[in-house]
């Protein structure tokens, strides 16, 4: 069977845009190897218009009812090819399996790095988006108001600067832990100096608290960090393999270039939205960029 459109990634992005084409009564695929942030996020988001105060899972859980009670097929996969062309895409999954569609679309998102305790970064998923460990500065910035923040840098300390300046409208105190021995352009230590943020160096030996709450993080020189809340200043690295294969030109960045607004991009019949596209991460803006790629899919098809 050749689906009219293809979708890889269920998060936000790729929910919207089947929910979009299934009500137009395309036949829609979304894959997914549910790698995505919000299976994992218990905090309340606040940000998403008309969805106050939902958790991640519940947005994911309510995207896919309503995508498939539309007509969308939801499916676990591992997408690991795509090849082909307008009218014959075809994507392979981790497991052999094959799919075919007229149209394609990517919205895969991006990876983050967590902070990790000898290389291992699993011990921070007990706390990861679930109370008071915050990764994302234009949609969580806000949950740092009045607090003792510790910002925790995995990357550049340009990186980690950013994140500082994000939330320096919001905490009452911030302080920096570089887990790296990234330098400092001297502008960017005046700027610690002059705001008295203290900078610390230094290795996670352990995180410790409770029911997804992070009271402390232990370093290895023997310090322990305790704060109200805690934000991860990483770098995000673009899922954007798929669309390298197809021959999308990818940004230095990492993230997919699309051709136009509507998230077409230089190879005729593939669309890109959310995350992978250079723009901010939010749940509104991957939904938005999700519904206008499958409006212009729609009407793609319609003309094809
Ligand atoms: C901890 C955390 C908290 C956040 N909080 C907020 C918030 O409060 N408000 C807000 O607006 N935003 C928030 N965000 C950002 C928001 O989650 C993202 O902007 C949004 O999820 C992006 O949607 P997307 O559909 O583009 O990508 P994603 O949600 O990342 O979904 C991409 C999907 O593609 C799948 N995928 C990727 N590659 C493949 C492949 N090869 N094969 C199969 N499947 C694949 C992944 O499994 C994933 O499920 C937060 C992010 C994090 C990390």
């Amino acid at each position: 069977m050749t689906y009219d459109c293809l979708i890889v990634g269920a998060g936000p992005a790729g929910l919207s845009a089947a929910l979009h084409l299934a009500w137009h009564n395309r036949k829609v695929l979304v894959l997914d190897r549910r790698s995505g942030p919000l299976f994992y996020t218990l905090s309340k988001l606040e940000n998403v218009p008309g969805m106050p105060g939902q958790r991640g899972v519940e947005i994911m859980k309510n995207l896919r009812a309503q995508a498939e009670a539309m007509g969308a097929e939801v499916k676990k996969a591992s997408i690991v090819k795509a090849s082909g062309e307008l009218g014959k895409f075809m994507l392979e999954s981790a497991t052999g399996e094959t799919f075919s569609g007229t149209t394609l679309l990517l919205a895969t998102g991006v990876a983050r790095f967590h902070p990790t305790v000898d290389g291992d970064y699993t011990q921070c998923l007990a706390y990861a988006g679930k109370c008071n460990l915050f990764y994302c500065p234009d949609c969580e910035a806000p949950e740092t108001d009045g607090k003792d923040t510790l910002v925790i840098a995995t990357g550049s300390s340009a990186g980690a600067i950013g994140t500082i300046k994000h939330l320096a409208n919001h905490a009452t105190r911030l302080t920096l832990l570089m887990t790296s021995d990234a330098p400092f352009k001297e502008h960017h230590k005046n700027y610690l100096e002059e705001n008295k943020i203290e900078l610390i160096y230094g290795e996670i030996a352990a995180f410790e608290g409770k029911k997804g709450c992070l009271d402390a993080v232990l370093l290895k020189e023997g310090q322990r960090l305790e704060h109200e809340a805690y934000f991860v200043s990483s770098p995000k690295i673009p899922r954007s393999d798929l669309a390298a294969q197809l021959g999308i030109s990818v940004r230095e960045s990492g993230h997919a270039e699309p051709k136009s607004q509507r998230g077409d991009t230089d190879i005729p019949g593939v669309w890109i939205a959310g995350d992978l596209r250079p723009m901010t991460q939010q749940v509104a803006v991957a939904m938005g960029t999700g519904n206008i790629a499958a409006v212009h899919i729609d009407q793609f098809l319609l003309g094809h």
